[in-house]
């Protein structure tokens, strides 16, 4: 039993006595002082009683809080001991089976969050890898036209470096007037999506971008983001360009012999050639600026075939001396009404390179009547190939004693129409041959082709083929 167990027994028994001698000093008319000294007994003894059972109740409450798990442990002094334990082991029980439920689901949902980032980070690695692998530039700006988020062409093309932590202001990080205005004309204005055709220089060259700018917008309709999109255009403005200049080029060279035709074929009709003599100069221009206008349209086909990959395309196996040979053949007795000796090579051994042969010998062919055209009387032109069996090529360089072409011109002379302003006076053309000869060689056949001249000694005009294995037929 414990202390104030005893205790309290004792001071219980003490308040009986205190009673009992009142009672008797009640009974038996005792002097005063003894009932007050019963009375004082029984009102320790109460106090004893209190003391205990508060102290009792207090150290219950203070286990129920601790608990604290909504158990309903009902704290009376009454309480028998043993339940109370048992009420005590069981709500510990249920507190500690609770916690580790809540820890058990504390950890899963921890889990659960994990994955999620993990799954979060993945996506944001595979949107900035998506990002970064598009060409085009992919710029976000947000309300406060701060880049927000940039792919790598982007910082490519205006020199800034992308940190989402410190967004720049538009302002500073892009070099475009134009542009920065457009993102925040599109912001305040809040158009959904505007194209602009915006230029910049990059190495010191012109880029052309086509610019998408679009708006994101939240529910209540406030612009959030402006997103723009730059797509370099600038190789598909070229080739429209090249495109205009074709057609231009091609419908004033069609004009010229067409109006010539037209004149002397008018001239005739009005009876305007009086002999037989006149009406014969008069038919020969005809023919001969027909023939001009058929030779322009044929290269004019010639070249879009080639160009577009339509042309069929007969590779064989041949001696590129054999084709020379043929070539200079066809060629000769147009040199020799200019007195023009040409010089060509003996067969070389192993010169065997897989070819159309149609379009090779169309290729010697332009090269040795130029070579004919742009010589005065009396010249000469000697045919030379090289073969070079450690790098599988063989040249061939066509040399002339001519009038030559000057420096600045040299490097335009296999573009599409262009004709040596200098040279004009010496044969009419189309400024297409060279052209015809450079798709030959370099689109069909894989090799280059090559010039060098010098004003009033020559010119030399060659192409160099690789020497090719396979024997097919095929179209490019
Ligand atoms: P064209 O029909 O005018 O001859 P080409 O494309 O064959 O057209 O040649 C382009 C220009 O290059 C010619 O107009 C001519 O001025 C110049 N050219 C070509 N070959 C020679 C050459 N062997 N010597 C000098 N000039 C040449």
């Amino acid at each position: 039993m414990k202390t104030e167990q005893k205790i309290w027994i004792a001071l219980a028994a003490a308040g009986c006595v205190g009673a009992l001698v009142a009672m008797i000093a009640v009974a038996t008319s005792m002097p005063t002082g003894i009932p007050i000294v019963a009375a004082l007994i029984i009102c320790a003894s109460i106090i004893g009683n209190l003391v205990v059972l508060f102290k009792h109740a207090d150290r219950l409450q203070k286990i129920a809080s601790a608990l604290s798990v909504g158990s309903q442990v009902r704290m009376t002094a009454a309480y028998p001991p043993d339940s109370l334990l048992k009420e005590i082991g069981t709500a510990s029980q249920r507190f500690m089976d609770e916690t580790n439920e809540k820890v058990k689901t504390l950890q899963n949902e921890n889990t659960d969050i994990s994955l999620q980032l993990q799954l979060t980070q993945r996506r944001k690695n595979s949107i900035e890898a998506i990002l970064n692998s598009i060409r085009d530039a992919v710029m976000v700006t947000d309300d406060r036209d701060r880049i927000i988020l940039a792919n790598a062409a982007a910082e490519t093309l205006f020199g800034f470096e992308f940190d989402p932590l410190q967004p720049l202001v538009t302002e500073e990080a892009v070099s475009s007037d134009e542009l920065v205005a457009a993102i925040s004309k599109c912001r305040t204005s809040k158009t959904a999506h505007v194209r602009h055709e915006l230029t910049f220089e990059k190495d010191e060259q012109p880029i052309t971008y086509d610019t998408v700018l679009s708006c994101v917008e939240d529910d209540k309709g406030n612009v959030l983001q402006v997103v723009a999109v730059l797509h370099d255009i600038t190789r598909e403005k070229e080739i429209s360009q090249m495109k205009n200049d074709f057609v231009s080029h091609v419908s004033h060279e069609l004009k010229t012999p067409l109006a010539s035709i037209n004149a002397y074929a008018e001239m005739l009709v009005d009876g305007e050639a009086e002999d037989a003599e006149t009406v014969q100069q008069f038919c020969g221009v005809i023919q001969g600026q027909a023939q001009r206008l058929s030779r322009l349209i044929e290269d004019i086909l010639n070249i879009s075939r080639i160009e577009s990959g339509l042309v069929k395309v007969s590779k064989k196996t041949h001696s590129l001396a054999l084709v020379i040979r043929d070539s200079v053949e066809m060629i000769t007795s147009y040199a020799q009404e200019k007195s023009i000796t040409v010089h060509s090579p003996a067969s070389i051994l192993y010169d065997q390179v897989t070819i159309d042969r149609d379009m090779i010998s169309q290729v010697v062919i332009n090269l040795l009547s130029n070579a004919v055209k742009y010589t005065p009387a009396n010249g000469e032109i000697t045919v030379r190939t090289d073969l070079n069996e450690i790098e599988g090529q063989i040249t061939v360089m066509i040399t002339d004693t001519g009038v030559g072409i000057p420096a600045e011109d040299v490097d335009h002379v296999f573009d599409k129409f262009y004709r040596v302003k200098a040279n004009n006076k010496y044969a009419k053309g189309t400024g297409l041959g060279l052209n015809l000869v450079k798709q030959i060689v370099e689109t069909v056949h894989g090799g280059s082709v090559f010039v060098t001249s010098t004003t009033g000694e020559g010119s030399t005009f060659g192409f160099v083929l690789p020497l090719l294995k396979e024997t097919a037929t095929q179209t490019v």
